[in-house]
């Protein structure tokens, strides 16, 4: 089935305790669009880079297959770049920097070919442009799947909400679900969340493996314990795409099916942070895939005897 993301691309310069980059590729799209295109059949993106972003990453999207028509080269202007410097945790980060550039006044255009999409991901940008993509989509997507993050929580909250509305799935971190219900015990803050719109609530915890919450059931997924987290911006965006492309692949929304995409969205997400920025996801096989998803099955799995 065919998948639509709209998000970030970007450049993004990083620090974390292991080192630092200068200018790499980055963005929510980005890391969304490679990660469902080990799984949807057609994956088509709708973002805006600047004319200094390099021709040749343009190229190794579409070597995944995803399709480009909707990315707008805005001549003469500059591509969205974000900092961030993480803790010694790896787990919290600070925003250093951003530079809006061609984001500022980004119009989502999406292209005829991609009015028949069934699965629509609203990766991290502004909630007023996510809404217009919703708005300029001629059927409503079997499923509309929406990240988002603390900034647009305090500088966009009537917008959000506004958008929160009309989404199917909500999937947020256990900081951003706190932020946006003032509630601490996540539990709550995902019947909150309910109460606004979405029917399915998942939220990332991190190292700590992630939550889905639909109507009276939740699923628990653990993270991969891995012995070194090299850099972990993208994981969100990263688990996003191999959740919402696994579903657009199997064509099922059931909270079974959802329950295996988030499996698929965490062992996509612990490739990701194994080396910086993307370089990890653009380079697996599917052998890799299915054994990570191996070890999330062997992890959590336990023969129960009733003793009692
Ligand atoms: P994550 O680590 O999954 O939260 O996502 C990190 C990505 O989000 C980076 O590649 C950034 O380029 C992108 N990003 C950071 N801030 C924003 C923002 N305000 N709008 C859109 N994308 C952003």
């Amino acid at each position: 089935m065919s998948l639509l993301t709209v998000g970030s691309v970007a450049f993004d310069a990083l620090e974390t305790p292991f080192g630092k980059t200068d200018k790499i590729i980055g963005g929510a799209a980005t890391y969304i669009t490679l990660s469902a295109s080990y799984f949807a059949e057609k994956n088509n993106l709708v973002a805006v880079v600047g004319d200094d972003f390099p021709q040749s990453m343009i190229n190794d999207l579409q070597q995944h297959g995803v399709n480009t028509e909707g990315l707008q080269i805005r001549q003469g202007e500059k591509t969205f770049f974000w900092s961030g410097k993480y803790h010694n945790d790896m787990n919290t980060r600070d925003t250093v920097e951003v530079q809006l550039n061609v984001m500022e006044d980004f119009d989502p255009i999406i292209p005829e070919s991609y009015q028949d999409c069934q699965y629509l991901m609203l990766g991290n940008t502004a909630p007023a442009i996510q809404r217009t993509v919703i708005e300029r989509l001629r059927t409503r997507p079997k499923l509309i799947v929406l990240d988002t993050m603390n900034l647009w929580i305090e500088i966009a909250y009537p917008d959000l909400t506004e958008l929160i509305k009309q989404v199917d799935v909500l999937v947020v971190n256990d900081e951003e679900s706190r932020q946006l219900t003032r509630e601490y015990s996540l539990v709550r803050a995902a019947a909150k969340i309910r109460t606004m719109g979405p029917k399915t609530v998942i939220i990332k915890k991190g190292e700590h493996g992630a939550l889905l919450f639909h109507e009276d059931r939740i699923f628990f997924a653990p993270a991969l314990p891995l012995e070194e987290v090299f850099d972990p911006t993208g994981a969100g965006d990263t688990f996003a795409g191999g959740f919402i492309g696994y579903l657009a692949k199997t064509d099922n929304i059931s909270f079974d099916n959802m329950k295996r995409g988030i499996i698929y969205g965490s062992a996509m997400a612990s490739f990701c942070v194994e080396k910086f920025g993307a370089e990890r996801i653009m380079n697996l096989t599917q052998d890799e895939i299915q054994a990570r998803v191996s070890e999330f099955v062997k992890l959590s799995a336990f023969g129960f005897e009733e003793v009692i």
